[in-house]
């Protein structure tokens, strides 16, 4: 572990930009926290929080120092950078001379690096590695990312990532992991590398030796931020209890709440529903099929050879709620969900994945 001052981590954006790679990281915006493209350190929200969430509730309010990372996780997730919220899959453009067709080939990735990636959104970037795994598309933009991780010191009202063990430090497929340390108000980075791109990255920046009390600090943060989480969640033997209540009464009480708006979805990390449509243009040269985000809360997503196998908004709950937590294990070997807490605070009703899941799983039916 090595440590960065406020102006190596200024070289660091510097280096990042010499190397053309677009830096998205926190910004605030519209009264959040939110993610976009970085074009100086300023960018970064200095001196803001947001970590006081609660269901339905999300402010970002002053801090007393000048933290440019002291926030947990706003309405953006990375996967709006890797799995995109529409994208062409294909075009096919038809030849005047001979009527064929020609498809167009698949599109570039851009150089970037994700700023700020905490260890919630480092496990659901590893779980939609997983879901597109084939997806020409996204491994080359997974490819071209470069991923500066930051340890999580402050949870949130509505983070959990303590009970699905994927945070507060951040862990897995980092270059990069900073932990932001505050002396008398002002930040300083430590930082370590999780990749030969990250080693690189870090022989070119201003770092200084960084003691075995520095490093016992932050371990002792972490155990710390662990115990503050806003919410837990009871995961042991939850899949098999969850998956064993379809019929309980939980279902259609969560259902008389939920407006069915999708909020849960679209600001869900791991999240991957989605829906394709083939457009062509009037001329009729021009035809291409694109891939849009959907959500398992649309009525049109279950519609299956002439009827809707979820048609009402118990089912549709329930679909998602034992996808996260009992059928992702099944499918793909871990949960579905990392505990960022954002589908607690940006449901409209307050409807909370913790409690819900708790209710069902911890009564008979
Ligand atoms: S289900 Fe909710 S808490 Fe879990 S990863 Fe998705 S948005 Fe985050
Ligand atoms: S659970 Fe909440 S966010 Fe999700 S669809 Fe229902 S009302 Fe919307």
């Amino acid at each position: 572990m090595q440590r960065l001052s406020l102006a190596g981590l200024a070289v660091l954006l510097h280096v990042l930009w010499a190397d053309r790679r677009e830096i998205i990281g926190p910004r605030l915006r519209d009264g959040a926290i939110t993610l976009g493209i970085l074009h100086r350190l300023e960018d970064l929200p200095v001196g803001w929080s947001d970590t006081a969430q609660e269901a339905a509730q999300y402010r970002v309010v002053p801090r007393a120092d000048s933290a440019r990372f002291g926030h947990v996780t706003g309405p953006l997730s990375w996967k709006r950078w890797l799995f995109l919220p529409e994208e062409v899959l294909f075009r096919a453009v038809r030849d005047d001379q001979d009527g064929g067709f020609t498809l167009s080939a698949t599109p570039t990735a851009p150089l970037r690096a994700f700023l700020g990636v905490r260890g919630c959104d480092l496990a659901a970037i590893a779980i939609q590695d997983r879901i597109f795994a084939h997806d020409p598309a996204y491994c080359a933009r997974r490819e071209a990312t470069l991923i500066i991780a930051i340890n999580c010191l402050e949870p949130g009202g509505t983070c959990f990532c303590a009970s699905m063990e994927t945070g507060p430090q951040a862990r897995g497929a980092f270059d990069l992991r900073l932990t932001e340390w505050l002396d008398a108000g002002t930040p300083s980075y430590l930082v370590e590398s999780g990749s030969a791109a990250g080693r690189k990255l870090l022989a070119r920046l201003p770092i200084e030796a960084c003691t075995p009390e520095d490093q016992a600090r932050v371990e002792q943060a972490l155990a710390q931020a662990a115990t503050r989480m806003g919410r837990q969640l009871d995961t042991g033997g939850l899949a098999e209890r969850l998956a064993a209540r379809p019929g309980h009464r939980h279902w259609q009480q969560v259902a008389a709440r939920c407006l069915s708006c999708a909020n849960c979805t679209l600001v869900c990390p791991t999240c991957f529903c989605s829906t394709i449509e083939d457009r062509t243009d009037l001329s009729g040269t021009t035809a291409e099929r694109v891939r849009r985000w959907d959500s398992c809360f649309d009525l049109e997503h279950s519609y299956i050879v002439g009827g809707n196998v979820r048609a009402d908004p118990a089912a549709r709950y329930r679909q998602w709620l034992l996808h996260k937590l009992a059928y992702w294990h099944t499918q793909f070997g871990t949960s579905g969900c990392t505990g960022c807490g954002r589908c607690i605070t940006w449901c409209p009703v307050g409807i909370d994945l913790t409690v819900e899941a708790a209710a069902v799983a911890g009564s008979e039916a």
